[in-house]
């Protein structure tokens, strides 16, 4: 059983500086940031520079070697911020990228893009999703051809957070049949390679999502991130952390418009009184509390049991993420709800969060995959580990 209260006098103080943070550097650029369709580059570097990007990782690479609920921590104030698309970007750069160089780069290969992924000097993404697949990672068609001394890269992505700021990209590309798929690291000023913004989102405005292209990219041999054709099983590795992530986000979000109801119903008079002594918005408001409750619940355990299992935690991690994700939209849906007219106008925020968190239940995996997942290890009672050794075949 998890504690309960897992956070330390570290976290604690952690959390007050993000907090800071939020304040003073990012909620002063949240309209700017949400019209241009982009945020700054700057404040990359700024966070960095507060080490709020290598809290989980190793002190020799700039990082502070927290657990995992610094990452819990940082998440959760993001969340409060109420700007999904900058939230998105940063995790695009910490969570989906760094933990897989982490694991598995070469000393090299780490302090050419790790050391400063963590300072914030150099912007990185990852390339999974191609036009043609998303959910079928096995699917992907960007290949690279095995010229002897590099690889040659042709295709394209579609989708990538981060994906035209990016110095460099953790790229999957093919390099055999079936699931022999491999991990490049991509430095994005190699000929041959271009990137358009992809403007036309629902929401997440304030985080840029490129379409990427590669033709006749010349890679260098020594950009293989771990062993060849062992891509599909390090991508479905790597997945869990940003799936916790996404649980953590989802949950937090889903709270702050809790409380934005909750201070609406307060607020809010019609028929003479306020909205808030309604029995059917204080029911509903109860249930949202409820829900709330349930996503901490399974999201924190899943975090736990990542620190203890790792990636092998897979199961309960797969169902904070489905539940967390697919709760998280309805409590936000709700709230805008009490909100009336005013939560379909940009006054209250609440028109944000429900644009930018109805992603939840896409990215990182749909809802779909993980109970696909979910029903191979409860009905077909498929094991983790055997599932990864199949997927390297
Ligand atoms: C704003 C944004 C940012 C993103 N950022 C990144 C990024 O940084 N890097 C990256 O690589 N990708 C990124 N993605 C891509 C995202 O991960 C994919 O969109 C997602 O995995 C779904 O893939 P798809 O869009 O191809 O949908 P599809 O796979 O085509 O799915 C379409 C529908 O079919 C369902 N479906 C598919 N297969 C099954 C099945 N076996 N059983 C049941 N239902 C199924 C899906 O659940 C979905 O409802 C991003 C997407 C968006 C919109």
């Amino acid at each position: 059983m998890y504690n309960l209260n897992p956070f330390t006098e570290e976290h604690n103080l952690l959390r007050q500086s993000m907090r800071q943070f939020v304040q003073t550097e990012i909620t002063p650029h949240v309209a700017e940031w949400e019209a241009n369709k982009v945020c700054d580059r700057e404040v990359f570097r700024k966070m960095g520079e507060a080490g709020f990007f290598g809290v989980t990782f190793p002190t020799e690479y700039g990082g502070s070697g927290m657990d995992m609920w610094g990452a819990v921590v940082i998440g959760e104030e993001l969340a409060w911020a109420n700007i999904g698309g900058l939230a998105m970007s940063l995790y695009a750069h910490t969570y989906l990228p760094l933990p897989a160089i982490n694991a598995l780069g070469t000393e090299e290969q780490k302090q050419k893009y790790l050391v400063p992924a963590i300072k914030g000097e150099k912007i990185c993404a990852l390339g999974v999703t191609e036009p043609g697949a998303g959910s079928d990672v096995g699917g992907i068609t960007t290949t690279a051809e095995d010229m002897g001394d590099h690889y040659l890269v042709n295709g394209s992505k579609m989708f990538i957070t981060n994906g035209t700021m990016a110095d460099f990209i953790l790229l999957a590309v093919r390099t055999g049949e079936g699931h022999q798929l491999s991990l490049l690291l991509f430095d994005t000023n190699i000929e041959g390679f271009s990137a358009i913004p992809v403007h036309n989102k629902l929401g997440m405005h304030s985080s840029d999502t490129g379409q990427l292209f590669f033709e006749n990219c010349k890679v260098p041999k020594s950009a293989l991130l771990g062993d060849e054709n062992f891509g599909f099983y390090y991508i479905m590795n790597n997945f869990q952390e940003e799936r916790l992530i996404a649980s953590i986000t989802a949950t937090a979000g889903a709270e702050h418009a809790m409380e934005k109801a909750k201070k609406y119903m307060k607020e809010r008079k019609a028929f003479g009184k306020p909205i808030g002594s309604f029995q059917v918005l204080r029911h509903k408001l109860a249930k949202m509390a409820v829900d709330v409750e349930a996503c901490r619940s399974i999201s924190y355990r899943a975090v736990a049991e990542f620190m203890e299992y790792g990636p092998a935690a897979v199961k309960i991690i797969t169902m904070a993420k489905a539940f967390a994700c697919e709760t998280a939209v309805n409590v936000i849906n709700e709230s805008l709800q009490i909100h009336g007219g005013w939560g379909y106008m940009e006054d209250y925020g609440v028109a944000r969060s429900f644009r930018d968190m109805r992603l939840l239940t896409v990215g990182g995996g749909t809802t779909e995959i993980m109970y696909e997942i979910i029903s191979k290890m409860e009905v077909d009672e498929v094991r983790h580990e055997r599932q990864l050794m199949d997927s390297r075949k």
